[in-house]
């Protein structure tokens, strides 16, 4: 009967059948030129009313721009504003961001997870995972100035939390990493590199830090230290 009512209305302005609102996740529809955010995922630690501007910001914020950015990347450049299978890049485009991915490609490949490092031959297609990297990292760049124009409106800086020690801006990194953190046995890491689209969540909060200068200012990191390399990829440019 849910099927029938809908014969003739557009697809575009309805929520996606095949995710249902209490899961926890969040997604780009290309066809609909959509982003959904589920009930599901705004919750803490990812989304609380009574959390800070810098918790909110790297929470759900970042999940935001994760996926906006899926819009702007190989995928996102076969469908135009409408949904429709229309590509709308020139072949410029499409070289600039294949020279700009190129370089998370690099570092990806030359990256082994910790608790793999006596099997190098386990490793995930660093090209299959590229756009989850470059939209990790440009995520961070949408939220963290986003934060940082939230902030300039309030006219000051958020208060500190007390005991805590951490600066507002030392808080937004620290809540980002915390959420993503997570702990793999071997099996699930060698299944997950092999079987997934995604890096592990390891991964992805270290690339995404390492190569963002905002980070490595908030926490003097010294150039050419682990979280400050001196060579950084940026998806759009600096
Ligand atoms: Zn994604």
């Amino acid at each position: 009967m849910q099927d029938y009512r809908k014969l003739g209305t557009s697809p575009r302005n309805t929520w996606k059948e095949d995710l249902p609102p209490h899961v926890v996740n969040a997604f780009h529809s290309l066809s609909q030129n959509a982003i959904y955010v589920t009930a599901g995922i705004l919750r803490s630690p990812v989304y609380s009313p009574r959390n800070m501007l810098a918790n909110k910001y790297a929470g759900v914020g970042w999940i935001i721009g994760h996926e906006i950015i899926h819009g702007f990347d190989v995928e996102g450049s076969q469908y135009d504003k409408q949904g429709n299978l229309r590509n709308w890049w020139e072949d410029e485009d499409k070289e600039r961001f294949k020279n700009a991915t190129q370089c998370f490609i690099d570092q990806y490949d030359n990256y082994i997870y910790p608790q793999l490092k006596g099997k190098p031959n386990f490793k995930q297609n660093a090209k299959k995972s590229v756009g989850e990297i470059a939209a990790d990292n440009a995520g961070i760049k949408l939220s963290y100035y986003a934060y940082r124009k939230e902030v300039d409106k309030l006219g000051r800086e958020e208060k500190m939390l007390p005991g805590l020690g951490l600066s507002p801006d030392q808080l937004f990194f620290v809540t980002f990493a915390q959420i993503w953190c997570s702990k793999e046995t071997e099996a699930v890491l060698i299944y997950w590199l092999l079987n997934f689209q995604h890096p592990l969540s390891n991964y992805r909060i270290l690339s995404t830090l390492w190569n963002f200068p905002e980070f490595s200012q908030t926490f003097n990191c010294s150039l050419g230290s682990p979280m400050n390399p001196e060579r950084k990829c940026s998806l759009f440019g600096d």
